[in-house]
């Protein structure tokens, strides 16, 4: 579906719609929560300040997972919530999510039996949905399946699966599955202000961050899924009103592949700060994090911490044979999660799962926060329930637990690097037939092609060279460099795509060089 951005701008202006939800926020939940509405029928709106997974949804571990640790915590329902969805997603999305192998190498003599019976629990907790049993495996087969493994000690591991997915793809084409469901999404508009009607939230002023032009729009219901940046709108609604969240950051270091040497992944189960640490394999790369860093600030573009860079190092160090330094990091990205602050005095919580909360202020804002990528069909189910209540609705029911996402379509292993788009390999094919050129690989050490780029645009509502090599293609995660030397092309490309001019072109390789530069690991 070939997406106008003057068509969804007029939606905007047109005063005589009431939308029946206005969703705020183009991550996960808002996204989430926008395909659930306007698959319900609901007159449905997302409004994005910048590009959809912008913020913390493009930054993930990259996993879709029941969460090993919370089962270790004892989170059993939370866990049982996430292997639920993970299975659902997996259906809805297998051009996206994939079953993923991983080993928790063991040091100690009980680690084989503790994690083989957490485990087994795990497979449990996942019923039908299972991924596949979880097994202890010898010393031999740990060594012969991760051959950068440190064998010093190695007593033997646990095998267990769980899902691996691409979550800025995935977001991508949960707007486009919003748009097909008759719902209406943008990006680059950014909500400045709520209106009220004798107390109560009845639209919101928003404006186009392009053009500046700005918005009054009307709504039954307006959800705050804004991630770390919730208490904006909360305060937008209450002056002065007491955090709702604290933002905790979490790096990633991206590294060649031949640092796992398998298809398989590796958990390291409690580091020096009692956190699990991944090893993912991802786009024929290696993923290694997380870290979780109380910040006292939030950014839409947040920077790893030195200290951060040196944990992930350091304790890679002491599993792996081949140690990565950091003239091996092909990229280093950040992202924030929404951590629980002190509640606000006038909101009442009302904690629909473990897993995330949902707030409805006395003016009627919602405000749905925390939970994480995995459980985002589920949060999305639960806040429209809440609007229909909230905003008087008619009762529909959700259908998303069976509902395809856009690109639906079994993976194909040779289609290469083209499988993400699932059902819509052939169309970007076909595209190649109006200009041949369009095959040329961008950059030596990745397989985009430009194509790729034009299909964005078309396609994907990309408006920037930063969202095509960001969060179209994933350019920038994977290799920071040499996404900074595709992006003259890049923008030549979608400068003619975009009408665009040689001003644009040059303004758009400066900003995204300024932003790439936070991706680059400096020796
Ligand atoms: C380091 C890290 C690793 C993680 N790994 C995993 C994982 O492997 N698996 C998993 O399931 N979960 C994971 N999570 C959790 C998951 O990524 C988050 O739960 C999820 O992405 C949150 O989505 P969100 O939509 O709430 O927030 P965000 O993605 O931050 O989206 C909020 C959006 O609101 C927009 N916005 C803000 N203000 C306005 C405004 N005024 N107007 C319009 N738009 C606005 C922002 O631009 C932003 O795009 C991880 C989280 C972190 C931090």
């Amino acid at each position: 579906m070939q997406v106008r951005r003057e068509e969804q701008l007029k939606q905007l202006a047109d005063g005589q719609i009431i939308w029946d939800l206005i969703v705020v926020g183009g991550g996960a939940t808002g996204l989430g929560a926008a395909v659930d509405a306007a698959s319900r029928g609901f007159k449905t709106l997302l409004l994005e300040q910048a590009d959809f997974a912008k913020g913390t949804s493009s930054r993930s571990t990259k996993l879709v997972h029941g969460g090993v640790r919370y089962l270790a915590q004892g989170n059993i329902g939370l866990v049982r919530e996430a292997l639920r969805e993970r299975g659902l997603l997996l259906k809805n999305a297998p051009h996206l999510v994939r079953n993923e192998s991983f080993i928790i190498p063991n040091y100690n003599w009980w680690g084989g039996a503790f994690y083989t019976i957490g485990l087994t629990l795990y497979d449990l907790l996942a019923g039908k949905l299972s991924l596949g049993r979880s097994r202890y495996i010898s010393r031999k087969e740990v060594l012969r399946r991760l051959s950068n493994i440190n064998p010093e000690g190695l007593q033997g591991g646990v095998l267990y699966h769980d899902g691996q997915f691409d979550d800025s793809r995935l977001a991508v084409n949960l707007a486009q599955t919003c748009l097909e469901q008759q719902g209406h999404v943008i990006n680059y508009v950014k909500v400045t202000g709520l209106i009220k009607d004798r107390g109560q939230i009845s639209g919101v002023t928003a404006v186009d961050t392009e053009t500046g032009i700005s918005y009054s729009v009307n709504g039954r219901t307006v959800i705050n899924a804004t991630g770390v940046f919730v208490d904006e709108l909360l305060r937008m609604d209450v002056p002065g009103s007491k955090p709702l969240v604290r933002p905790s950051q979490g790096i990633h270091l991206v590294l060649d592949k031949s640092f796992l040497g398998s298809g398989d992944a590796l958990m390291i189960p409690r580091t020096e700060d009692g956190r699990v640490l991944f090893a993912v394999p991802w786009h024929d790369k290696t993923v290694l994090g997380t870290t979780d860093t109380p910040l006292d600030e939030y950014t839409l573009e947040p920077v790893a911490l030195e200290e951060e860079v040196q944990f992930i190092l350091r304790t890679a160090a002491k599993y792996l044979v081949r140690a990565p330094e950091r003239g091996d990091v092909l990229s280093v990205y950040a992202g924030l999660r929404p951590l629980a602050a002190p509640q606000t005095e006038n909101a009442k919580t009302k904690e629909i799962s473990r897993s995330h909360k949902l707030i409805v202020s006395a003016s009627g804002l919602i405000t749905i926060t925390g939970g994480k990528w995995t459980t985002y069909r589920q949060m999305g189910e639960d806040t429209v329930d809440q609007a229909m209540s909230t905003g008087k609705l008619t009762i529909r029911n959700c259908i998303t637990k069976t509902l395809p996402i856009h690109g639906h379509q079994a993976p194909d292993a040779a289609a290469g690097h083209l499988s993400v788009y699932g059902s819509d390999r052939d169309a970007l094919r076909e595209l190649i037939q109006e200009n041949a050129g369009w095959q040329k690989r961008l950059h030596p050490q990745l397989d985009y092609t430009a194509v790729e780029v034009i299909w964005a645009v078309r396609q994907e509502m990309a408006r920037t060279i930063e969202d095509v090599l960001a969060r179209r293609t994933r350019a920038l995660f994977l290799n920071a460099r040499a996404a900074i030397e595709m992006a003259p092309e890049v923008a030549r490309l979608m400068s003619v795509e975009l009408k665009k001019d040689a001003v644009w072109e040059k303004e758009q390789i400066v900003s995204f060089g300024k932003i790439a530069e936070g991706y680059l690991l400096r020796n």
